[in-house]
């Protein structure tokens, strides 16, 4: 039997699945991610200080520079593609417990999965957060404000540093959405991980809890991941087959 035939078997028996996506889950929509092949720091490591909570609130003109790559982000047109879609029919097979993704772009709403049903570990990048007062927005009108002559727009409220409502580094996720994500790690039959080179903690770990309280875990990846080792497949070719193959 085929890596592929022997996934789709455990993902037919599996009545409580979890997913955890990554970036690579949206790069054929056209989102490059981080860490693969054509990512954004294996391109230009230089890049991952923008994802660097300290540097962001020092320093005003890479706050400036967020804004720009913010508007021309390539997620605010981006289509979701064949592999969110077969997320959406596992949902509608009734065996979908929660879609854990990284991601900060939408893309599982879009395709058609149920809000409460995607769990955002790192947040959204289409709400501004004031890191002062948290005083929250939309990420459309402060990019309004940018249009308009802000460069760095201030908080309405405080006057306070706004940013994206995502998750940088150093900064810490938000305690009720980790702690969902664990309960859904813990109460699984499969855990399916998709497109993420699982090295961001806490998310990759939710991988190793789902295994060590019995779920069994398939891993859909281009490169190899550190959890690789706990899958029972391992699975490389693009998500855009392998997810519409296994559902
Ligand atoms: P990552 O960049 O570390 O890893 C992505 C993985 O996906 C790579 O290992 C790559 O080999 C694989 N991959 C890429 N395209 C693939 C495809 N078509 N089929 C199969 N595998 C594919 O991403 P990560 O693990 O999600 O962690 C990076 C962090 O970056 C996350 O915290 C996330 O919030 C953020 N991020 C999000 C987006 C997004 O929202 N789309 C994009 C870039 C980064």
């Amino acid at each position: 039997m085929s890596d592929l035939a022997r996934a789709a078997a455990i993902v037919a028996e599996s009545k409580r699945i979890a997913v955890l996506s990554g970036a690579g889950i949206s790069t054929e929509s056209g989102i490059p991610d981080f860490r693969g092949p054509n990512g954004v720091w294996t391109r230009n490591p230089t890049a991952e200080r923008l994802s660097n909570i300290q540097a962001y609130v020092s320093d005003p003109e890479l706050r400036q520079r967020s804004w720009q790559l913010r508007a021309s982000h390539t997620a605010w047109d981006a289509k979701p593609n064949a592999g969110h879609k077969a997320l959406v029919e596992l949902e509608k097979s009734g065996r979908l417990l929660a879609i854990l993704t990284q991601n900060i772009d939408g893309l599982h709403q879009r395709a058609g999965n149920s809000a409460e049903l995607v769990v955002e570990l790192h947040g959204t990048m289409f709400d501004t957060v004031c890191l002062s007062c948290d005083d929250r927005r939309t990420m459309r009108a402060a990019l309004d404000r940018v249009a308009g002559g802000e460069a760095d727009p201030p908080c309405l409220v405080c006057g306070g540093i706004l940013k994206s409502a995502t998750i940088s580094f150093g900064q810490p996720l938000d305690a009720e959405v980790i702690a969902r994500a664990q309960d859904v790690a813990r109460s699984c039959d499969l855990m399916l991980a998709v497109g993420s080179s699982l090295t961001v903690q806490p998310a990759a770990g939710l991988v190793g809890q789902a295994a060590r309280a019995g779920a069994t875990v398939v891993v859909c990846n281009g490169s190899e991941t550190p959890y690789d080792g706990l899958a029972t497949v391992v699975l490389r070719d693009p998500l855009g087959e392998v997810l519409p193959a296994l559902i």
